[in-house]
Parts: C-alpha cells; structure tokens; sequence
C-alpha cells in the first residue's frame, strides 16, 4: 500500500495484504500447512535462534495469521499483535508473560462473565490472584494495588452492561504504580474505541465477535502498544531476563517496542500451544475489510431499538448509553463519538420470567450466547453466560435476574423492532 497516512477503512481492507507473490492471488491464501521449508542450515538455525524472522511451523506462525496480525495492529495501532485460538486465549497468554506465581493484578468487576471465571477459578490453579474493582470508580483500583500487583486489566465497553470506561483515568492509576494498563476492545472494536491513544498499553479481543463479525469462527489477538518500559522496575522477567532457551537473549533489550508481542510469540504461544488455523485467521481477516461498515450499522440499528424499547409500556429500564438521558452518555461521547456499539441490555416490568418469555417468543432474534454477529441475537445472562457467578456478582456485572441482552444485527431495523414488538405483546 503505496497511501501516506491510510484511514481506518481503508486500513480495514488493505493493511498486512499484498498480491502472493508466487500466484498472484489478491485476496489472502489459507496457507494450510503445518510446516515451512528452510532454505538451508544455516537459515533453519537463524529461525530458531531468533536471530532472523521467519515461518517454521504453524503452532508459532503461519502467513495467513501474519496478515491477520498486521492488520489488527494497523487498526489498532500498536507496533505487533499475536493472534491466537480465542480470546481467552488471548487473555492466558498475556497473563503467562507477566505472572509469576503469588503475584495478582487488578480487573474491573464488570467484564464479560467467561473472564470473571477465567480471572476468579482457573488462574488461581497457577498462583496468579484477581483482585476487582469498579470500573466506575478510578480510585477503586488504586486501593486494591500492592508490591505483587503486575498488571490492571479493564474492558473498554464492559459487557453485559454496554457501559464506556474512563480509560485515560484508570490508565494514570496504573502508570503512577508503574503498571501496564490491559484493555479488552473486544466490545467496541478499533472502529469505535482505540484505547491506545488514551492510555492503554496492551490490548486484547476477541475476534469471535465483531471483528469476524459473522459468528462464524473462533479467534483471539493481543495487540501490543509498544509503548510500556518492561525492563524499569524488574518485575516483568519473562520480558527483561536472558532467556536460558534462546541463548541468552534478552527480549525487551533486543526486541524493544515489539518485545511483548514476540514474548506472547515465542514463550507464550510456542510452549502454550493455542494457535488460531489458517482458515479461521482467513474468515476472520475478510470480515475484518467490512468492520467500519458493520459496527455503523450496527450502532445506528441499536439506538433506534434502544429509543423504541424505552417508549414501551412492558419496558421497565434500558441501559444504553447511546441515550442522551443515559448516566453513561458523557463518557460515550467523549471515547466513542461515533456510536454506543451494538450490545446492550433492558429490564421488564415482569422481571425473571418475563425475560425469559421474551426470549422464547422473538422469531428472528436467535437466541444463543454469543455477540457481535451479523444477526440480532438475544440472550437471558442470569441463566445462562453468568449463571455460574452468585446473585450479588450478576447484579454487580450489570446482569442481574430481570436483564435481558441483546446485540443488534446489522438487519432492516423496522424488523428488528417488529420481532420485538410481536414478542413483548405475548409477554404477561
Ligand atoms: C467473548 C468474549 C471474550 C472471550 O473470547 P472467546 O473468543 O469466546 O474466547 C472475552 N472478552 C469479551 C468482552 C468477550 O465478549
């Protein structure tokens, strides 16, 4: 790409692609292949001292994730990203490089539910120890930092709740502690939120959700900022300590503003093991070239229902901070001008079983725990995504008995509203 300075869309479609030099080919090759030929000794003895980059086998790098990889970081922009098998994945990865067993980091109660059980059960089988906070309130992360916290993790758009975080406010708590700030863009997408320029020093998505965009494969990615000093204070080993498998190499001295990424890479990925396939990285990567459409449609669509639903006589309450009436619409429109995104949730007057009502009476809304795909989906998450936290942890994470979450497709919105309104007029 040949363009000074390419805007989002057009770093959407292009950016990390080229034409295969060997066939031509313009859209991105699945390269399915586990292994890759090396030139000769010497070059097979560069790749795996690290002393020149390059494709060995699929489990650490593949071409078609390197093109998915680029572009993230493009829209991100970071300096490199990793993509992985899923987001939680993605989330392992990043916590294997900065953990050691004993010490904790600090995340925002209100996250997606399969991370509150990622943070509060199975990182505790490694020693590593959540400590939460409210992602409203700055300070509550501070008081809950010590010698042995590494890191503080926070969705930008939390879900369920579709709430903004003030991340420039929590990015200076964890730089007054010499901490990297760890943001979840996972919710608004690069298109709408790019923590980067207000703080944060990693990021982490899901790519199952709106950057695929089409429910249909799984994927993960960590973009790396490039900006977070991993040598300064000696608490981050992984990254400032020779590496004893790669000859002594020390990954922040040698890799500078890419280190995170590589270490994700060669520590974390090649000994963990969860690579994306090629041919999810290449589902993936071509809904990425219509993410800018999609997540304006998406927003455009969920407002319009968001206002229908607050005028409705079974509604009891919508939380979408798109609404100018909404406590969340000046952190909105200072992070997300553009729109509130495509999640949110509501209350009926009926509470639990009128929630459930719902959901069983929508026809085109399908009803599954999933977000950010081209259809309108709809989800009870007291029953479901977070029926494993307790009753007090689903009301502080915005998914108490009576709510009720949607994620608005990209679909004609006066059927979005039809299938709405033929649902609730069945509900008691
Ligand atoms: C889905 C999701 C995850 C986990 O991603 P998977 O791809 O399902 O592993 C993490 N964070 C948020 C905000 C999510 O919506």
């Amino acid at each position: 790409m040949t363009t000074q300075n390419p805007g989002f869309s057009t770093l959407a479609v292009h950016a990390g692609a080229q034409p295969d030099p060997t066939t031509g080919a313009r859209a991105t090759p699945i390269y399915q292949t586990t292994s890759f030929v090396f030139e000769n000794a010497d070059h097979a003895a560069a790749l795996f001292g690290l002393q020149q980059f390059g494709n060995i086998y699929t489990r650490i790098m593949n071409p078609t994730q390197a093109v998915l990889e680029e572009r993230v970081a493009a829209l991100e922009g970071g300096t490199a990203a990793l993509a992985v098998a899923s987001g939680h994945a993605a989330q392992m990865l990043v916590f294997h490089t900065i953990m050691r067993p004993g010490d904790n980091f600090v995340a925002a109660r209100q996250l997606y539910g399969g991370s509150v059980n990622q943070f509060g059960h199975a990182f505790k089988n490694f020693d590593w120890h959540v400590r939460w906070a409210d992602s409203s309130d700055p300070s509550s992360f501070e008081s809950q930092i010590d010698s042995r916290t590494k890191a503080v993790f926070i969705e930008s758009l939390a879900n369920p709740g579709g709430t903004f975080v003030d991340i420039a406010a929590i990015a200076d708590v964890a730089h007054r502690h010499g901490l990297p700030l760890i943001v979840d863009n996972t919710m608004a997408s690069p298109y709408l939120v790019r923590p980067l320029e207000h703080g944060a020093d990693i990021i982490v998505h899901s790519l199952t959700k709106f950057l695929g965009g089409h429910g249909n494969s799984m994927g993960g990615v960590v973009v790396d900022g490039g900006t977070f000093d991993w040598s300064k204070s000696g608490k981050y080993p992984m990254l400032s300590e020779p590496r004893p498998e790669y000859a002594g190499i020390e990954l922040h001295k040698t890799f500078g503003n890419i280190a995170f990424a590589i270490a994700l890479r060669v520590l974390g990925l090649r000994d963990l093991g969860p690579a994306i396939s090629p041919f999810n990285a290449f589902m993936i990567l071509t809904g990425i070239e219509t993410l800018p459409l999609r997540m304006q449609r998406h927003s455009d669509n969920a407002i319009a229902v968001a206002k229908w639903l607050k005028g409705h006589a079974k509604v009891a309450w919508v939380n979408y901070a798109g609404l100018n009436d909404d406590p969340n619409y000046d952190l909105q429109q200072r992070y997300s001008p553009k729109g509130a995104g495509s999640v949110f949730t509501f209350g009926l007057k009926g509470g639990y079983e009128a929630g459930k009502s719902l959901v069983e009476g929508l026809q085109m809304f399908s009803h599954l725990a999933n977000i950010g795909d081209t259809r309108s989906l709809v989800i009870h998450p007291a029953s479901t995504t977070h029926r494993q936290l307790s009753e007090e942890q689903q009301v502080s994470a915005g998914a108490g008995p009576d709510v009720v979450r949607l994620s608005i497709g990209i679909e004609d919105p006066a059927d979005i509203i039809a299938d709405l309104d033929q649902a609730l007029a069945n509900v008691a």
